[in-house]
């Protein structure tokens, strides 16, 4: 194994200072270390943080690997300075088994990219009609503790009730993906000025703020942990916000496209601004970065989305919904709240890292901790080229825009998984 010498990085926001990686861990931070045999990379300009985990990564394996695999997937997002992923569970076949949740962690340990760490389904096919084996799952060598049906809404409250009961018991997390099907019937953008000018059905705010609701007063109730996948109204904010206060187990993550993008971008009549839930107004744009750097929202998360081509390029109203989002999200994050480290580095690693319950991950760059850690140049800009990312497939909705920011280095347990702002395998 390797040993690096990273001389000159600022660990957050502190002062240039030299990291030597040695056999998996951070063996010793301070000015003027000694290479010895060490690997020496000059860092000047860099800053060094704990390595990003994602909750919430679509790896489309098994079922589409036209669009991504776990080893495409698990490289965008080495690339993007990830170091775990949870892979949610809408394959093909559903992760609803111990065999199936198994075979995608195995897949993420071959490729060695990233941990990847499997997401099981709430309910038998995401149908929303009785439990899938929650505790099989957890007993697995995949050690699932995160369930979601997420793409679906587990809608019916006493199957929630329920998954929530039994995944107390390991002290499991229920991650629902709010919105009320029968508020939905065939959206296709947010509902409001611009849903009425352009003549689409609208996805109605309330729809994600009811079963917000309805979820926070079920954990409650039970006492169980609940956590809400991709908050994106100003009105759920406020409904996390009472539910915090109160002291219910709620935790929320918001992704980068919904802190950005509003839904003017529909009207381009361009697919790739298609997502679910919708890109909302530029006031719920505004709620959601305030709820962030307040804590209200514990998570920035990718949702990262993959689609081949011929599911993303058609009719707006064919088109499936979702986004990439691994090879980007740093530098929107960058983009949105600038260069605020410690907020960062908690709402994209430690935060996430405590809700999956991932011990080594989350933890920041300091003498004995994990070697997982990624180098970030923020002073360069990047203009973004869907044919040059990593992801097999090409939706991104930030193409030809410059971002913020670039990844130069990212350490997996002490082993580079990118070099120079290159995959290293
Ligand atoms: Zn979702």
């Amino acid at each position: 194994m390797t040993a690096y010498l990273i001389r000159n990085v600022r660990v957050l926001d502190g002062e240039p200072t030299d990291l030597l990686v040695r056999d998996g861990v951070v063996a010793e931070v301070g000015g003027g270390l000694t290479a010895g045999d060490a690997t020496v990379l000059d860092a000047t300009g860099l800053v060094a943080l704990p390595g990003l985990v994602d909750l919430h990564t679509h790896l489309r394996e098994p079922g589409r690997e036209d669009a991504e695999t776990v080893e495409s997937g698990s490289r965008a997002a080495a690339l993007g300075g990830y170091t775990a992923v949870c892979a949610m569970a809408n394959t093909s076949p559903v992760a609803d088994t111990a065999g199936v949740v198994e075979q995608v962690w195995r897949l993420g340990r071959e490729a060695g990219l990233v941990d990847v760490q499997p997401i099981g389904a709430v309910t038998v096919g995401l149908a929303g009609e009785r439990l899938a084996e929650l505790g099989a799952m957890a007993d697995s060598a995949a050690r699932v503790r995160i369930f979601s049906d997420d793409g679906h809404c587990v809608a019916d409250p006493r199957l929630m009730r329920r998954a929530l009961e039994y995944v107390k018991a390991f002290d499991g997390v229920i991650a629902q993906h709010a919105e009320e099907p029968r508020l939905t019937e065939g959206a296709q953008m947010h509902e409001g000025e611009v849903s009425t000018r352009l003549g689409l059905t609208g996805w109605p705010a309330v729809a994600e703020e009811a079963i917000i609701a309805r979820d926070v007063l079920l954990a409650e109730h039970v006492g169980s942990r609940l956590h809400v996948c991709h908050v994106s109204t100003a009105g759920s904010v406020e409904v996390l916000r009472q539910a915090k206060a109160r002291g219910v187990r709620v935790t929320a993550e918001v992704t980068p496209h919904h802190l950005l993008l509003t839904d003017e971008r529909a009207e381009t009549y361009d697919p790739v601004f298609k997502v679910n839930p919708p890109l909302r107004t530029a006031t719920d744009v505004a709620a959601l970065r305030a709820a962030l750097a307040e804590g209200v929202i514990d998570v920035i998360a990718t949702d990262h989305a993959p689609h081949a081509v011929e599911d993303k390029e058609c009719e707006w109203a064919y088109a499936r919904p979702g986004m990439l989002g691994l090879e980007t999200a740093l530098s929107i994050a960058l983009d949105v709240f600038g260069p605020q480290w410690d907020l960062i580095a908690e709402r994209m690693s430690r935060a996430p890292a405590r809700i999956a319950g991932l011990t080594g991950q989350g933890v920041d760059p300091a003498p004995g901790a994990p070697a997982n850690l990624t180098l970030v140049d923020p002073a360069a800009r990047r203009v973004i080229e869907p044919a040059e990312l990593a992801s097999r497939s090409r939706n991104t909705p930030y193409a030809r825009m410059t971002l913020p920011g670039r990844i130069v280095a990212t350490f997996l347990r002490g082993e580079p998984t990118v070099l120079d702002g290159k995959a290293v395998k």
